[in-house]
C-alpha cells in the first residue's frame, strides 16, 4: 500500500479519541477548567449516568466574547502561550485540546458570562467551529454540557453503554478525589435517572479543612483516626551531585512541602485495603505508585495490620517535574526521583517517630 494522507476529519478524531478515552476523562477535563476558571462552586448533572447528558455548571471567571472563537479550536488556550510557560503554570490544563476534542465525540453547548445577567450559548460543529451563538440569562460562570458522547465512535459508544455503571462509578471516584482536596469550592454531583428524578450522589460544603471534605465525602468515620501531616522534602542538600538536576536558572530552592491528612500509625486505624490513598502535586490528582510504596512501607513499621489512608498534596514548583507525559496528566516525571523518595522515606520515619514519642510521653 502506498504512504498516503489521513483526512483532516479523521486526524481530528483520531487523536480526539485519545484525549477523551472514557467518562471520566470527560469529566476530568470539564472540572478541571472550572477549577482554572476559580470557581468556588461546581455542580455536576449526569443525566441518565452519562449516557443522555453531562452537564458542568461553574460559577468561575466566565469567557469573554473575544474568546468565543477559541474556546473549541484546536490547541487555543488562555493558559500558556509558549512551551517554556509549562515549567511555570498553575493551572490544571494547558494544551488547549479537551473542549475541542470533545466537540469531534460528543454534542458540546457552552453558556457562559463574565457580565451578567447578559449572557450567551453557543454551539459547536465536530471540529470546534461556532455554528449558533444565541443570547441568555444567567449569573457569572460557564455551564457546558456535552451530550450523545462516543457518538462519533462506534466501538467506544457501544463500550459506554454497556458499561455505563462501571464507567459512573469511576468517574465518581476522581471527582470524590478533586473535591476531597480542594478546600474552600463545593461541590455537587447529582444523576437524573431514566424517569427524571434527580438524586444528589456527592456534596461537599467548601469548608476550608481537608478533614470535613472526607466527613462530606465518606460519612462521619470518613476521617476517623486520621491525624494531620506537614513535612518539608529539602532536596538542596543534594545539589553538590553531579546527576542532580535543578531547574534552568539554578535559582529555585529545590523543596517540597507535603501536607494533607495520614492515618495515625498507632495499631486499628488504617484499612485493610489501599482504596482512600489520594495523592496530588499542587492539588492536582496524580499517579505515583512509587509513592503509595513508600507510605505502605513506612507505615508497616509501625502497624503490621493495616494500609495507611491518606489525603496528601505535594507542593512543588513547576519546573521540577513534568506533567506533560500523558493525555490524562496523571504520570508525572518528578526531577531526581529518587533522591526525592529518599528524602520522603527518612522525613516520614521522623514523623511517625514523633507521633509515638509524644503518645509514651502522654502515658509515662
Ligand atoms: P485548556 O484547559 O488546556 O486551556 P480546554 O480545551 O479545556 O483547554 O479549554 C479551552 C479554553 O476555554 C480554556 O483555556 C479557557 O480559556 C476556556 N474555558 C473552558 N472552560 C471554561 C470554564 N468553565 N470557565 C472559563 N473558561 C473556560
Ligand atoms: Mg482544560
Amino acid at each position: 500500500m502506498s504512504i498516503n494522507p489521513i483526512s483532516i476529519e479523521d486526524i481530528h478524531r483520531i487523536t480526539s479519541s485519545q484525549v477523551i478515552i472514557d467518562l471520566t476523562s470527560a469529566v476530568k477535563e470539564l472540572v478541571e477548567n472550572s477549577l482554572d476558571a476559580n470557581a468556588n462552586v461546581i455542580e455536576i448533572v449526569f443525566n441518565n449516568y452519562g449516557l443522555n447528558s453531562i452537564e458542568i455548571i461553574d460559577n468561575g471567571s466566565g469567557i469573554s466574547d473575544s474568546d468565543f472563537e477559541g474556546v473549541a479550536s484546536k490547541n487555543h488556550t488562555s493558559k500558556i502561550s509558549n512551551f517554556e510557560d509549562i515549567s511555570k503554570i498553575n493551572t490544571l490544563g494547558f494544551r488547549g485540546e479537551a473542549i475541542n476534542s470533545l466537540c469531534s465525540i460528543s454534542h458540546v453547548k457552552i453558556t457562559t458570562t463574565q457580565s451578567p445577567p447578559k449572557a450567551t450559548i453557543l454551539e459547536f460543529d465536530s471540529n470546534g467551529a461556532i455554528t449558533s451563538q444565541k443570547v441568555c440569562s444567567r449569573v457569572r460562570g460557564t455551564t457546558v454540557c456535552i451530550s450523545n458522547l462516543f457518538h462519533s465512535l462506534p466501538v467506544r459508544q457501544k463500550d459506554f453503554n454497556k458499561n455505563f455503571k462501571r464507567e459512573f462509578s469511576k468517574c465518581l471516584t476522581i471527582l470524590q478525589s478533586y473535591s476531597i482536596i480542594h478546600t474552600g469550592t463545593k461541590f455537587s454531583v447529582f444523576n437524573i435517572n431514566n424517569k427524571n428524578k434527580k438524586h444528589l450522589v456527592l456534596k461537599t460544603q467548601g469548608m476550608d479543612q481537608i478533614k470535613d471534605n472526607l466527613l462530606n465525602v465518606f460519612g462521619s468515620n470518613g476521617a476517623f483516626g486520621m491525624i494531620p501531616i506537614e513535612i518539608e522534602l529539602n532536596l538542596n542538600k543534594f545539589k553538590s551531585l553531579s546527576s542532580f538536576k535543578i531547574d534552568p536558572s539554578g535559582s529555585l530552592d529545590y523543596l517540597i512541602q507535603v501536607t494533607g491528612l495520614i492515618s495515625k500509625n498507632s495499631n486499628g486505624f488504617g484499612r485493610a485495603t489501599n482504596d482512600r490513598q489520594y495523592l496530588y502535586i499542587n492539588k492536582r490528582p496524580i499517579s505515583l505508585v512509587k509513592i503509595n510504596k513508600i507510605l505502605n512501607e513506612v507505615y508497616k513499621f509501625y502497624n503490621l495490620n493495616q494500609l495507611p489512608c491518606f489525603v496528601l498534596n505535594f507542593q512543588i514548583h513547576p519546573s521540577f517535574f513534568d506533567v506533560n507525559v500523558t493525555p490524562d496528566k496523571r504520570t508525572i516525571l518528578l526531577h531526581n526521583e529518587s533522591k526525592v523518595f529518599e528524602e520522603l522515606k527518612e522525613q516520614l520515619i521522623k514523623f511517625f517517630d514523633q507521633q509515638d514519642y509524644n503518645l509514651s510521653k502522654n502515658f509515662s
